[in-house]
């Protein structure tokens, strides 16, 4: 089997469903790497990078919402809680704090890998990594260059910051349809404070000043 790309990261203290989630993912071709605790979760999410952590709410030494606090101090590595805990607020919390998604236990095998697939695909463009699509984007005299993450306007390059560039390929991507604040923050920053819209707005200020007057980039921000 030809494995992709991908590397998810598996905490979850029950045998029966690590090595179930284990096998079923790897039947995919994700890399699977397990831990039993947040402890040791959080040493493998350091040393390994996943692209994706799949994570259990109950666990032995702490609390799968420590960890999920923890890790968005500064990353955006999409998350799935997968838990059996059914109460809304508990799904409320989690997506407040960060999670990208909630499965409720018990799932099934083919909902659960429609969530990591989902999960990743929307996950694209929020990862601190940069894993852009390859190729280019055209339009008018702006051009993208997702693999060098630079930004050209009439072939001269605009200095963008990590952030102003995550948003301009984001908007590229979704390039002639309506995205909403909340949707751009989430797929940039991967979770919503108070302080996001003004984020965003102050981000999006400084792109307009870079770029707005010089490109139709009218066409890539339709609020
Ligand atoms: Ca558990």
């Amino acid at each position: 089997m030809i494995a992709n790309k991908y590397k998810i990261l598996v905490i979850e203290d029950e045998d029966n469903i690590n090595n179930l989630l284990k096998a079923l993912l790897e039947t995919y071709g994700y890399q699977v790497i397990t831990a039993k605790n947040c402890q040791n979760g959080h040493t493998l999410f350091t040393s390994h990078r996943p692209d994706l952590v799949i994570l259990d709410l109950g666990l032995p030494d702490r609390d799968g919402m420590t960890f999920l606090k923890q890790i968005r101090q500064d990353s955006l590595t999409p998350v799935i809680v997968v838990s059996a805990r059914s109460e809304d607020m508990d799904k409320v919390d989690a997506l407040d704090i960060g999670a990208n998604d909630y499965v409720t236990k018990p799932f099934s095998s083919a909902e659960l890998v429609a969530r990591v697939r989902s999960t990743l695909r929307n996950s694209r463009h929020s990862s601190e990594e940069g894993r852009f699509p390859g190729g280019k984007f055209k339009s008018s005299g702006l051009l993208i260059d997702y693999d060098a993450r630079q930004i050209f306007i009439d072939n001269a390059e605009i200095n963008l910051t990590q952030t102003e560039y995550n948003i301009v390929a984001l908007l590229s991507e979704y390039s002639g349809k309506v995205m909403t604040y909340a949707a751009i923050i989430k797929a940039i920053w991967g979770y919503n404070d108070v302080y996001s819209t003004k984020k965003l707005q102050v981000n999006m200020a400084n792109i307009r000043k870079k770029i707005w007057c010089k490109a139709r980039t009218k066409e890539l921000y339709r609020q």
